[in-house]
């Protein structure tokens, strides 16, 4: 009776003991993996209404598609938002060997 008492608790701590080494693994692999650096920028496109000047800027607060920037410079029409969007930059991290 009491060797089968050490037995279930041997088996116990075994299975713990691989489950500690198992988790402890997964976190040194989970740190080592460095996720790769990204930027994100957001980009409005501000174009003249005549299609004959565009020009890319970053997006500010408040800008919207559709909005009236100002004049372009090649005709003088008036210079709209014509599209916003997200430009995603991904940067290879250097690799420590
Ligand atoms: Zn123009």
């Amino acid at each position: 009776m009491i060797k089968l008492q050490i037995d279930t608790v041997t088996l116990l701590i075994m299975t713990l003991v691989l489950l500690f080494i198992y988790i402890m693994f997964t976190v040194i692999k989970e740190l080592s993996t460095k996720k790769p650096e990204v930027r994100r920028r957001t980009i409005a496109i501000h174009s003249c209404i005549n299609n004959d000047y565009e020009i890319r800027k970053e997006f500010k607060i408040g800008d919207y598609v559709g909005k009236v920037i100002g004049k372009c410079p090649r005709c003088g029409a008036a210079l709209i938002i014509k599209a916003i969007y997200t430009e995603v930059e991904e940067r290879p991290t250097k690799s420590i060997t």
